[in-house]
């Protein structure tokens, strides 16, 4: 199950990457962070003598068609990631820009081994979303050995995740070791975490977030609440909210989870004060108010000095810290404090001793914007999957390994 327990001297390997990374007009790659954690197990696999055959998606070409109808090879093909590959692996990287079984087959018998090989956007063939089998299965015949380390896309029953593990039995698959490192820190949250737990959650919408929150009451002794889906909960209250982002239909749910907290004995933080504007602009006029007695025609953009005051204590006593949404619209800087604030005592609070777990989506945009990413425990590279595992969902592409 795991990379280490594999025999894999002299194999053919079939590594299943994220290599879903930005692209600029020009097809040069603007943020490689995913290629980067990829590599500890390409360097692995390689240093093991392994021939290596690469799979990734970049992007979603099939929703993104040209007017004719047809992919838009260009702009999604990893071609363009093959240079940098070679540059990260100190290794030449060949490409196969087909998924034609015999193409993939002469590009793998003319790779030697100890060398590797990126296929192209597995997202170019039609079946790859549907989780095809005859797709899954061309690809399992390259190899001797499947190892997915593609948790960004774990929660995807797709061809290239899920489907092909099937034509592997249990001692010839297994997790990469990003993928492993993903499964056990959230495990860690999850699971028997050393006291005080502090799951930090923001973001627009309660929605998005509810299950999330349901299971965090289990484990957790702290959730501080922030970003727009405070003001669901302060008008669940019975406060005036203004213009701030409230979702009307989730007021019973978010008194009910409030309700559940109490039972749980789980503290819920909402912040006491925020930052609001006039407008959903920088330049609007600003101040700060009590986050229940914003006016109309005023919104909360950030979490307020007092609720920043209150949040740090918190978040500084705690062992075990969940960061999961940003805390107000960071993107624009007079409401950025809340979350940059969140972001360096979480960093903070990690250095005295805590194990801090950034889950995914905007916090992880926020940690590296802040710089501290390599000040925290684990930055998840997983939205969504992150997102679905903290949820006790199970994911495809992990069972798929595991049974
Ligand atoms: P999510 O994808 O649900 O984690 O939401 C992230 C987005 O929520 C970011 O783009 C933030 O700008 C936005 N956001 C955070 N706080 C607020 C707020 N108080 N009002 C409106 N949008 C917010």
């Amino acid at each position: 199950m795991y990379l280490q327990d594999l025999e894999l001297k002299n194999n053919t390997v079939l590594l299943r990457v994220d290599f879903n990374v930005p692209l600029n007009d020009k097809y040069e790659i603007t943020d490689d962070t995913r290629m980067q954690r990829a590599i500890p197990t390409l360097k692995f696999l390689i240093e093991k003598g392994c021939k290596l055959i690469i799979m990734s998606h970049l992007g979603r070409p099939q929703k993104m068609l040209k007017d004719d109808g047809t992919v838009n090879v260009e702009k999604f093909t990893l071609k363009h990631l093959v240079s940098h590959l070679s540059d990260l692996t100190g290794i030449n990287t060949a490409f196969c820009p087909s998924h034609d079984i015999n193409e993939m087959s002469a590009a793998t018998k003319d790779l030697g081994f100890g060398e590797i090989l990126l296929l192209e956007n597995t997202r170019f063939h039609k079946g790859e979303t549907k989780g095809d089998e005859h797709f899954a299965k061309d690809l399992a015949s390259l190899a001797d050995v499947f190892v997915n380390d593609a948790f960004g896309t774990a929660h995807r029953a797709h061809s290239s995740t899920t489907i092909v593990a099937r034509y592997f039995d249990n001692m010839h698959k297994s997790f990469g070791l990003l993928m492993e490192a993903e499964i056990k820190n959230a495990n860690r949250v999850l699971n028997g975490a050393e006291s005080p737990v502090t799951a930090i959650i923001g973001g627009a919408k309660v929605s998005d977030k509810i299950k999330l929150i349901e299971k965090l009451l289990d484990i957790s002794d702290n959730i501080i609440i922030g970003g727009g889906m405070a003001y669901t909960f302060k008008k669940a209250l019975g406060g005036e909210v203004g213009n701030s982002l409230c979702e009307d239909d989730y007021l019973d749910l978010a008194k009910t989870l409030i309700e559940k907290a109490a039972i749980a004995n789980t503290k819920i933080c909402l912040p006491e004060d925020s930052v609001s504007a006039d407008a959903f602009s920088n330049d609007a006029n600003i101040k700060v108010c009590n986050s229940d007695a914003i006016e109309d025609g005023w919104m909360g953009l950030d979490i307020g000095p007092k609720a920043i005051e209150f949040y740090s204590k918190v978040i500084s006593d705690s062992k075990t810290i969940l960061w999961n949404g940003p805390m107000g619209v960071f993107e624009m800087s007079n409401f950025s404090k809340g979350t940059f604030t969140v972001a360096q005592e979480v960093a903070n609070a990690t250095q005295k001793g805590a194990f801090s777990l950034i889950g995914g989506g905007d916090s992880v945009a926020a940690i590296n914007k802040a710089k501290l990413s390599d000040k925290v425990s684990h930055v998840s590279t997983g939205g969504g999957a992150m997102l679905e595992f903290l949820e006790g969902k199970p994911l495809p592409g992990i069972r798929a390994i595991t049974s």
